[in-house]
């Protein structure tokens, strides 16, 4: 479901940040607490903000340990700032996610279909670029099928499977993301927007895949679907999602 209603607008769009890991997290900086994270939004003049601690596969308990932990804290919050208390979860091979059974949602569904590095993650058979792009659309399809997701976080991205099997395989940035044709990119997207599933534009993928994030853009726009700003926060620098405002206008716009 969206959080927000689709919007073009980059001074709306800018004014969220919908992908910040607190110090839940491990690989969150110990400064991340949720006041500390909801101070620097309201310094950055953010609407809304999600927490997006990540539940890798088989770590569903995980969620209600988080969510004991932060929800005292948000009613403790004297802010304007809206607070989701969502969560990165697993979408590890086809037809295999985290909440597949679970009635407890969190109130924002980030799913990251291309956690390939981590343990429990399902490989296609063959491993070649090509095996990973057709595994990734197969994932997402199914995906979108179940309506589960909200979001997907940084999709098509190929970093976490190039930075893993580099050295194996020879991959270099964008040999994966670069196999995808306009009309898969289109195609994926009609589907989504059917199910009210959003896109992230994730700003650490802005540069490394400028090329790639130019094209996805537009061709979402055309499609129309909604798109949600996330810095993929680890630190409290990183909560504030302006500062790649410029970068996007002159690059991928
Ligand atoms: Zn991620
Ligand atoms: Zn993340």
């Amino acid at each position: 479901m969206y959080l927000r209603s689709p919007t073009f607008d980059l001074d709306e769009l800018f004014s969220a940040n919908y992908h910040i890991h607190t110090n839940l997290s491990r690989c969150g900086r110990k400064e991340m607490t949720l006041a500390a994270i909801v101070k620097a939004a309201e310094d950055a003049h953010l609407q809304e903000i999600a927490i997006t601690d990540h539940i890798h596969p088989y770590e569903t308990s995980k969620l209600y340990r988080n969510a004991r932990v932060l929800k005292p804290q948000r009613e403790a919050l004297q802010t304007d700032v809206k607070v989701y208390l969502g969560a990165e979860l697993s979408d590890h091979g086809v037809s295999k996610y985290t909440l597949q059974y679970s009635s407890f949602q969190p109130e924002y569904r980030l799913y990251a279909h291309n956690h390939y590095h981590m343990f429990g993650w399902e490989q296609p058979k063959d491993r070649s670029p090509l095996g990973y792009k057709n595994h990734c659309k197969a994932v997402l399809e199914n995906m979108i099928r179940s309506g589960k997701p909200d979001c997907f976080a940084h999709p098509f991205i190929d970093k976490y499977i190039v930075r893993e099997f580099e050295d194996d395989y020879g991959f270099t940035y964008g040999c994966i993301t670069d196999l995808w044709t306009d009309n898969e990119l289109g195609d994926l997207m009609e589907k989504a927007k059917e199910k009210e599933i959003a896109w992230e534009l994730n700003t650490s993928a802005f540069a490394p895949y400028r090329d790639f994030m130019r094209r996805y853009y537009h061709i979402g726009k055309e499609v129309g679907v909604c798109f949600m700003i996330g810095t993929d926060a680890h630190v409290l620098s990183e909560v504030d999602p302006n500062k790649y405002k410029d970068y996007f206008k002159n690059n991928i716009l």
